[in-house]
């Protein structure tokens, strides 16, 4: 085993104890919860050694970045990701790859997405970022959408060929009445998520949760978190 690759399965087994710890003390179980783990800035030789670990997803935030790497490790069995802000002139590249996207967060976006999936005869998987900080414009500074737009974008979602809605997203906010209280916005995305299952029972999905808040996205009861740092290390300079 080389070191890089000893080096990530330890980080994986650490991440992996801390779900599990995370699981019993919510009385969930394990498999309640999917690893998604997030390689933006790091290279393809990375996504194949999680690969070969056995990771199953991975994410990624920047089409430039992800798409040359997920045509390096296309026979690899993975699901991709998009978890950053998706402008409509990069739709057509990442539903080259992308399983689902997590960042839906405007009709614009929904109408590229589905033309796109109805043009390569793909389904894609959507996730409503929803941003807990909206203002009054609705939007969040990191993209999402405000609570107030979930029910009209998710039904656009819903009905548009070749788009699947799975669910909902969040990024714990820097800035608003959730700054600092990372548990309580992922309580708050849970009863979002019920609220949305009413109407869109298939729509299970909630993903939220991070290197340093994984534990209390499991214990508000995330089905998937998105970790980077403490499987693949500090990413240098921004990402
Ligand atoms: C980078 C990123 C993550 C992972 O963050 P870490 O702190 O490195 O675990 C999760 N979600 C999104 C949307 C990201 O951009």
């Amino acid at each position: 085993m080389t070191d890089r690759k000893a080096q990530i399965a330890r980080n994986l087994t650490q991440v992996e104890e801390r779900i599990t710890a995370a699981c019993v003390a919510a009385g969930r179980k394990r498999e309640e919860v999917t690893l998604i783990v997030v390689t933006k800035t790091y290279p393809a030789s990375d996504v194949r050694i999680l690969s070969e670990l056995g990771v199953r997803h991975v994410a990624e935030n920047r089409d430039q970045d992800a798409a040359p790497k997920a045509a390096e490790c296309s026979g690899l069995p993975l699901t991709w990701h998009f978890v950053g802000q998706l402008q409509t002139n990069k739709v057509r590249s990442v539903v080259g790859y992308a399983g689902i996207v997590q960042s839906v967060d405007r009709a614009r976006l929904v109408t590229a997405l589905s033309k796109e999936a109805v043009r390569t005869g793909r389904e894609v998987g959507c996730l409503i970022q929803i941003a807990l900080d909206a203002d009054e414009s609705g939007r969040g500074a990191r993209g999402g959408v405000g609570p107030d737009g979930i029910e009209e974008l998710g039904e656009l979602v819903a009905k548009a060929p070749g788009l699947r809605l799975d669910g909902l997203m969040t990024v714990a906010p820097l800035t608003g009445p959730y700054a600092g209280r990372e548990q309580a916005a992922f309580e708050r995305l849970m009863d979002l998520s019920t609220d949305l299952r009413r109407t869109h029972p298939a729509a299970n999905m909630v993903s939220a949760g991070m290197s340093s808040d994984l534990e209390q996205a499991v214990a508000a009861g995330a089905t998937h978190v998105r970790v980077g740092t403490a499987v693949l290390g500090v990413r240098p300079g921004l990402g």
